[in-house]
């Protein structure tokens, strides 16, 4: 796993595109600006305090019509003086991620494209529930993971999102939902679910994820940020001691020699490894749980003895941690794509997997599906992403020769 850093600040070139800071620095002619989406709110202050010479309340000032009113016009930030306002114009830009289409599914989940620079764009989902709105953000222009039931690891890996491209997808869906924080609540949870491996771009999603949680950004509680991994162990055990988020983790299997063929990363971190660093972030805290994401793919891991195993794993998980479900287990039946040679099990095979763990005392939802008419279910996020392996060419001959790819 390259352990690839995100520049530390999106520059926008003064002809509006964002580019990596080294690039834009090396461009003839650009004038770069400090995008101030890519500021929580302790670097925002800095900002403040050290390179503009002002009060740190001002920082608070900007944080909140950016992320409670939407404005990103410096000059309609009326309480802020003149003065303040032309200094802020001179170095800075709030640069939100640009729309390229927006779409509505007939359950009313949503999705977005977002185009992060010329060649690469995301999805990011929103799933209203009873009493709740839940986002699906992506931290990543494609994934380099390579799991094989998943279309975002098919489309190989471009690069990681700066925190200005993570928190714009939330940005971009609050304004569009007319979400006002602390009154008109229309998004309650994100979830770092959609394109990408969120430990693999640590900094910049930990960044963005205390936006989510500020009262000045988004006013999220900690339990309701969601982040999820395929397993990386020791960005686990960093997570803990930096952030303060729920962990979920994609286990899809029981047994070793499975996850790794599922899984490649289980082969630098295997089960045993991967529960150790759970049971650590679980203890970190009291009452903490847990949640486990199986995906259900037919004759694959969706047997009797699979399930056996998986609560196996999951009473051992209580009992180390001390709490009765302590693990949480979503079961998510397998959203097809074009050119996945996996299956979606039939109905009565996830009825009996579900029914074996709930007799064995766990409780184990079975995920509806949501948005797939616009593929916007769990796996099927693809964005459009410029890989620069050679791996999603090979998967893209192989869609095409079975019947032509659907557009996203
Ligand atoms: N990389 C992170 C974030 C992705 S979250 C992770 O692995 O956890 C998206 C969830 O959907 C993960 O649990 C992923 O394994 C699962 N998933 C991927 N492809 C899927 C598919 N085609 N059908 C159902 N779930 C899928």
């Amino acid at each position: 796993m390259s352990d690839t850093q995100a520049p530390f600040l999106t520059i926008i070139p003064a002809d509006g595109d964002a580019v990596a800071s080294g690039a834009a620095s090396a461009q003839a002619g650009a004038v770069p600006l400090t995008n101030i989406f890519d500021f929580d709110r302790a670097r925002l202050e800095r900002f403040f305090e050290e390179e503009l010479g002002e009060k740190k309340f001002r920082a608070h000032q900007v944080m909140k019509w950016i992320h409670h009113r939407y404005v990103t016009d410096f000059a309609e930030m009326t309480d802020l003086g003149k003065a303040l306002r032309s200094k802020l114009e001179a170095r800075a830009v709030v640069h939100a991620p640009q729309v390229i289409f927006e779409k509505k599914s007939n359950d009313d989940t949503q999705k977005w494209l977002l185009g992060m620079d010329a060649k690469n764009a995301i999805e990011t989902v929103y799933i209203p529930d009873k009493g709740r709105g839940t986002l699906c953000v992506s931290s990543q222009v494609g994934c380099a993971l390579n799991c094989s039931f998943c279309s975002t690891g098919a489309q190989g890996f471009n690069r990681n999102l700066s925190t200005a491209e993570i928190i714009g997808q939330v940005w971009v869906a609050a304004r569009a939902l007319g979400n006002v924080p602390h009154q008109q609540r229309r998004l309650t949870n994100v979830v770092m679910m959609g394109m990408g491996e969120p430990l693999a771009n640590f900094d910049n999603v930990v960044r963005a994820m205390s936006i989510m949680r500020d009262d000045l950004g988004y006013g999220l509680a900690n339990k309701r940020v969601t982040l999820s991994t395929a397993g990386m162990v020791p960005q686990i055990d960093r997570l803990a001691q930096e952030s303060d988020v729920s962990l979920a983790v994609s286990l899809h299997a029981p047994f070793d020699e499975l996850r790794t063929q599922l899984m490649p990363i289980n082969k630098k971190y295997p089960l045993a490894e991967l529960m150790d660093a759970c049971v650590r972030y679980a203890l970190r805290k009291k009452g903490e749980s847990v949640t486990f994401e199986y995906t259900l793919m037919k004759g694959v891991n969706d047997q009797p003895e699979h399930a056996r195993a998986l609560v196996a794993l999951m009473k051992d998980f209580d009992r180390r941690v001390q709490m009765k479900d302590a693990a949480k287990i979503n079961l998510i039946p397998f959203n097809p794509f074009p050119g996945t040679q996996f299956r979606r099990p039939d109905d009565v095979t996830i009825r009996s997997f579900q029914k074996l763990l709930n007799n064995a005392g766990m409780i184990a939802p079975v995920r509806r599906t949501r948005g797939d008419d616009i593929d916007a279910a769990c796996g099927q996020l693809k964005g459009q992403v410029a890989d620069r392996t050679r791996r999603s060419a090979t998967i893209r001959k192989r869609q095409e020769s079975q019947g032509g790819v659907r557009a996203g």
